[in-house]
């Protein structure tokens, strides 16, 4: 088969606790930098923390200290326009202008703001408030838990594209085989824009106990119950299976042209380095990377 390009390589870190402060992920931020991602994006906070105290600071160390292109997430469900307005100001002034706009989850015990319903509003007010600003969207190969159906989250999908998304990022997933199959209603529904597939190596088991317990829309293949149910009580080799398994992932869906791989990499740099290096020949990257 003909590579037509060639995928780019992307990870995902989230802001600590500001009480715990920035020593430890920056620490991993300057490891995972000899790896030259082609991005880096930096989740954000709903509800909980100040945003520009943790997103928008991490991404500032990211673009200016580490010169690595950024990504700042930003979920609006509970934010009004003027609280997003200060944020667009403040990542505008560290040179941050990408952003994955996303409504965020609603907490049933707190009532959202007014301003923002959907990710597809955040867009548009972007779109108009600040218009240099690139734009990710989220999607979902396994369906939105929200949504009736696929093919209305995929009709919403295509709204949102059609608001101002130059690409999309995947929820995590353990079955190509749907990321393929959601690909191709992509493509149906006219959503031509690159998807990078979110991949998430699972690690221990408490990760993986939160992961079943809070993304319920996932499936887990037999390949991949096994692993977990074999090695439940013996973390090493959870961890080196775990590892393998995203490997695996990585290379069927590089072999099979995804635009890019986005890794959910935990903070964790060691988990970067290790898929780094068992891939690193797929993604034409700075082959001088040894070890840490
Ligand atoms: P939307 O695109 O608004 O979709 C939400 C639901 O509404 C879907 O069911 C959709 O089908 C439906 N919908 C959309 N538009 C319409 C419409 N016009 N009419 C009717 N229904 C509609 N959360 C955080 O808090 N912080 C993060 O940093 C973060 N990062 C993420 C990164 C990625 C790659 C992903 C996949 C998710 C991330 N999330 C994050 C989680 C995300 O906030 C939640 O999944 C949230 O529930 C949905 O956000 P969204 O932007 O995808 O919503």
């Amino acid at each position: 088969m003909v590579r037509r390009h060639t995928p780019s390589l992307s990870f995902e870190v989230f802001p600590p606790n500001p009480a715990v402060g920035n020593d430890k992920i920056f620490q991993a931020l300057r490891e995972m930098q000899d790896l030259a991602p082609h991005f880096i994006s930096v989740t954000a906070s709903n509800n909980k923390f100040d945003i520009e105290e943790t997103t928008v600071r991490l991404t500032e160390f990211i673009a200016n200290e580490l010169q690595i292109p950024t990504i700042a997430h930003l979920p609006a469900v509970y934010l009004t326009k003027d609280m997003v307005s200060n944020i667009l100001q403040s990542l505008d002034r560290v040179g941050v202008h990408q952003i994955l706009a996303l409504r965020g989850d609603i907490f049933p015990d707190v009532a959202p703001k007014d301003d923002f319903t959907y990710a597809t509003d955040l867009i548009e007010y972007i779109k108009t408030e600040a218009p240099h600003f690139d734009i990710i969207g989220a999607c979902y190969p396994e369906g939105h838990p929200d949504s009736p159906n696929q093919i209305s989250d995929i009709q919403n999908l295509k709204k949102k594209v059609d608001a101002g998304c130059s690409s999309l990022v995947t929820q995590l997933f353990f079955d190509n085989e749907r990321f393929y199959d959601f690909q191709d209603k992509c493509i149906l529904a006219g959503i031509e824009v690159p998807i990078h597939a979110g991949i998430m190596p699972i690690l221990n088991r408490n990760q993986a106990l939160r992961l079943l317990k809070t993304c319920e829309n996932i499936k887990l293949p037999r390949k991949f119950r096994a692993i977990l149910d074999k090695y439940e009580h013996d973390p090493e080799s959870l961890r080196a299976a775990g590892l393998a398994y995203a490997v695996d992932q990585i290379v069927d869906l590089v072999t099979q042209d995804v635009a890019g791989i986005h890794l959910y990499t935990m903070n964790n740099a060691a988990t970067a380095y290790h898929i780094y290096k068992a891939t690193h020949a797929l993604f034409n990257h700075n082959p001088s990377v040894q070890s840490f």
